[in-house]
Parts: C-alpha cells; sequence; structure tokens
C-alpha cells in the first residue's frame, strides 16, 4: 500500500521532470514581479472595478504560466536580465538622488548654523560697542576700548604700556 503511494509519487515527479525537460521553469524576477501586480490587484479589489482585478489576475498568473513553462529558455532568461538591470539601474538613481538630497540638506543647514553664527557674532560685538568707550592714547593716539560705567578707572595702553586715568 505505502509502497504503491511512494511509486505513484515518484512516477508523478519523474513525468513532472520529463515535462519540464527543455522548459524556462523559474520563478525569476519578473515572475515574481507579475505574482506581486497580481497580489497587489486582489488587496485593492475592493476600490477597483471587478472586472479589471479578474483581468489583471488573469493576464499576470497567465503570464506567469507562459514563462515558467515556456520552451525558449534563453529569450525568458534575456528578458528576466533585461528587467532585473532595469530595476538594478532605478535603484541606483534613486539612492543617488537620496544622496544628493542629502548633501543639498547638510550644505543648507551649514549655511544656516553660519548664518546663525554670524547674527550672534555680530549682536554680541553690537552689545560690546554699547557698553564700551573709546579713549585716545595720551602718549601714542592708540585708540583703547574699555568698558563705560566703572568709575575712575586706570587705563593701561596696549601699544605703548602709558598708564593714565580716565573716568567712563
Ligand atoms: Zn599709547
Amino acid at each position: 500500500m505505502s509502497n504503491n503511494w511512494l511509486s505513484k509519487m515518484m512516477s508523478s515527479y519523474l513525468n513532472y521532470r520529463k515535462f519540464m525537460t527543455g522548459r524556462y521553469g523559474s520563478f525569476d524576477t519578473i515572475n515574481r514581479a507579475l505574482l506581486v501586480v497580481a497580489l497587489i490587484a486582489l488587496l485593492f479589489r475592493r476600490w477597483l472595478n471587478g472586472y479589471l482585478v479578474l483581468a489583471i489576475v488573469a493576464l499576470t498568473i497567465g503570464l506567469i504560466i507562459f514563462r515558467f513553462l515556456s520552451k525558449k529558455i534563453y529569450v525568458r532568461s534575456n528578458e528576466n536580465q533585461r528587467l532585473s538591470r532595469f530595476f538594478a539601474g532605478a535603484a541606483q538613481r534613486n539612492s543617488e538622488q537620496t544622496h544628493e538630497r542629502h548633501q543639498r540638506n547638510a550644505y543648507k543647514k551649514a549655511q544656516k548654523q553660519q548664518r546663525q553664527a554670524a547674527k550672534m557674532k555680530n549682536q554680541r560685538q553690537q552689545a560690546a560697542n554699547i557698553q564700551a568707550v573709546i579713549f585716545k592714547c595720551d602718549n601714542c593716539g592708540q585708540s583703547l576700548r574699555v568698558p563705560q560705567g566703572k568709575g575712575k578707572i586706570k587705563i593701561t595702553c596696549k601699544n605703548c604700556q602709558h598708564t593714565f586715568i580716565k573716568e567712563t
């Protein structure tokens, strides 16, 4: 009984092998893409026309079976390579675009940071200008910036080291 079952299995497997000899028999990129299209059509059938879904599923599954059983192995293999290259090229272009976008964003961010830093530096300088008063050295005429509102202070010239007292 079990022997009979096994031999039936074996003979149907051998029949299948014999049937597939000289046929493409590959579940390649195109066939997988076709299956994905069929699954998407089934997934969205609620929002699509019923005949359209039926047509898409029949067409894709029909193409998969046709390609799987095709005896033109080289033709099937070539068209699959072309599609694989197309997908690879699209992925490459996409990654290049993403890279460029990241670089542009980084550049914009850096520019913004530079502008902010310049603005802050400017603000600090303006604040320093308001709180500072400028004297000229009695000895050499060098302009000296000193803080304002400190009363009488002793100023040392940074140029000639001459010291003098001023009211600020
Ligand atoms: Zn001086």
